[in-house]
């Protein structure tokens, strides 16, 4: 509010400075400023009023994660995401469009089967990694081997004929399947120290078990496909009942799957018995070749200032064993359902509001360092981008990254966002900038202002992101609410106000271990084309 008085005060000096002038002033400021907190008061009802009563997120979220589903990069089901939204925007009567930021292997996820067929009949729960090969429409059938405790890469390199024919085994048998907060609740005190010691202890000897091969973890699947492996199992347990972490495959011709903890722990101990499982796997997959990708891009037009810019932002893409529902769907819907609002309720702008459906972030933020690359007029004149993307929680923290005036600008802002809103928010100014993460860092690194809308947890970490679990029922919808409501009203106050947000950045002291300057974060280029495969 200082600020509403402070600009206004400008904008009168020409007076004359007299009794009457003096009140005449006042006067004047007390209107504008009167009417200004009027405007601002009733756009942000307006905002609380369409939100509350004509949410479209419900409908947006089912759409978007039970009609598209995930959206890893290069898979149809992204483009057609982006096509989605794009006619999604139209609809609200916004302009967007797609841009292509670079290409990707091409790839569509099929059916994964996997079955136990010895010593006992069983399906097996499991799913193949992202651009994992097919089996080409059949089931493969073979036993099983694990990688060996071997003295050395020579002893590994002679062990490797045997792969020939089988499947690979190359995780570490969890020793429980239940998360530490079960332990803690229930184990006794002695009982889970032990535990975990022994754990440690199981981690570590895995650990050297691999690097006794010479290989890392990621060549080790090239390497055992070279030598004739019909396919590799894996285990990326997320810590959590029931939910594995799924990424990306290193092989070229065989499949390589996760198999879910509690089965994986089965065919481990059957193998190490030597009871000798068989399974059956197939995959079935289409590679596309290389396909263009795209961010998504609405725009609202600004009236007073239209090269000046406000962001929302988000990345649109996912990891695909769930719905990619909380990464980042939930910071996806909450950017749509801002505009949408944005665009009943504060349809001319003073600054233009965009936002930015970002691709390729999970494989390093490509779609928003593309945008930045390619937009240096945006990036020049932005006053604000404000990026969300780390789970459903409510928005509870916001850092200043960094900017000497962000604390002053953020909290201007805020001050319009009704109290059961901001009360719990957190923020730290100036704070330090953000170098990974997520898009706003690629804004921060050349010295543009993007901020994180940091959420509540909810279990985020082990439960949904990037694992096979990260779906529709996840989702908090009043969490949601919440946040689509905050964003628009922090878009509409960053547009409102009439100073621009300065770059002035601060002093991020010495690195106490090296006694130099600590660095402002460097702009990480965006990769055009991928993926990319491991040579170590
Ligand atoms: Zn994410």
């Amino acid at each position: 509010m200082i600020f509403l008085k402070l600009s206004h005060m400008k904008a009168i000096q020409p007076l004359q400075f007299s009794y009457t002038g003096c009140i005449t002033k006042l006067l004047i400021i007390a209107c504008i400023f009167t009417a200004n907190h009027v405007a601002a008061q009733t756009v942000i009802e307006k905002i609380v009023q369409e939100e509350t009563k004509n949410s479209q997120l419900q409908v947006l979220a089912h759409e978007l994660l039970d009609g598209i589903g995930p959206r890893l990069v290069g898979t149809p089901q992204m483009k057609k995401a982006n096509d989605w939204a794009v006619e999604k925007y139209a609809s609200w009567g916004i302009n967007a469009r797609n841009e292509q930021w670079g290409e990707w292997k091409g790839w569509e996820r099929g059916i994964t089967h996997i079955d136990m067929l010895s010593p006992r009949v069983k399906s097996l729960e499991g799913t193949q990694l992202s651009w994992s090969p097919s089996t080409k429409g059949k089931a493969v059938k073979a036993e099983i081997v694990m990688i060996p405790d071997v003295a050395d890469s020579i002893a590994f390199q002679n062990w490797l004929p045997t792969v020939k024919g089988k499947f690979v085994m190359i995780s570490m048998n969890q020793p429980t399947g239940r998360p530490d907060d079960n332990w803690q609740q229930f184990a006794t005190k002695e009982s889970f120290e032990k535990f975990k010691k022994e754990r440690t202890e199981l981690t570590d000897a895995w650990r050297k078990r691999i690097s006794k091969t010479g290989y890392s973890t990621r060549m080790l699947p090239i390497v055992l496909e070279k030598a004739g492996a019909l396919g590799i199992l894996t285990n990326n347990w997320s810590n959590g009942f029931g939910v594995d972490k799924i990424f990306n495959a290193y092989t070229t011709k065989i499949p390589t799957v996760d198999i879910a903890l509690e089965d994986y722990g089965t065919l481990y101990r059957l193998v190490e018995a030597g009871d000798n499982p068989i399974i059956s796997i197939q995959t079935d997959s289409k590679d596309l070749g290389i396909v263009p990708n795209f961010n998504t891009i609405a725009e609202i037009k600004g009236t007073e200032k239209p090269d000046e810019y406000v962001m929302l932002s988000a990345h649109f893409d996912s990891w695909d064993a769930g719905q990619g529902a909380t990464d980042n769907g939930t910071g996806t819907l909450t950017m749509m359902e801002a505009m949408r609002i944005l665009k009943l309720v504060y349809p001319n702008p003073k600054r233009t509001i965009l936002v930015g459906h970002w691709g390729s972030e999970e494989q390093g933020l490509n779609g928003s360092r593309a945008f930045v690359e390619d937009h240096p007029e945006v990036v020049e004149k932005l006053q604000a981008l404000f990026n969300q993307d780390n789970g459903t929680g409510r928005i509870v923290n916001i850092s200043g990254q960094g900017f000497k005036y962000a604390g002053e600008f953020i909290t201007r802002w805020l001050a319009a966002v009704p109290s059961s809103m901001k009360d719990s928010i957190k923020t730290t100014f100036p704070g330090t900038p953000g170098g990974g993460g997520s898009d706003y860092a690629s804004f921060v690194a050349v010295g543009a202002p993007g901020f994180s809308l940091g959420a509540l947890n909810w279990s985020y970490f082990n439960y949904t992101w990037h694992t096979n679990r990260d779906t529709y029922d996840k989702i908090i919808f009043d969490d949601l609410r919440n946040n689509a409501m905050l964003t628009a009203m922090l878009v509409y106050m960053a547009c409102e106000d009439n100073a621009t947000f300065p770059r002035d950045k601060v002093d991020l002291g010495t690195n106490k271990l090296t006694g130099q300057p600590i660095a402002w974060p460097a702009q990480g280029k965006a990769m055009r084309k991928g993926p990319i495969a491991p040579t170590n």
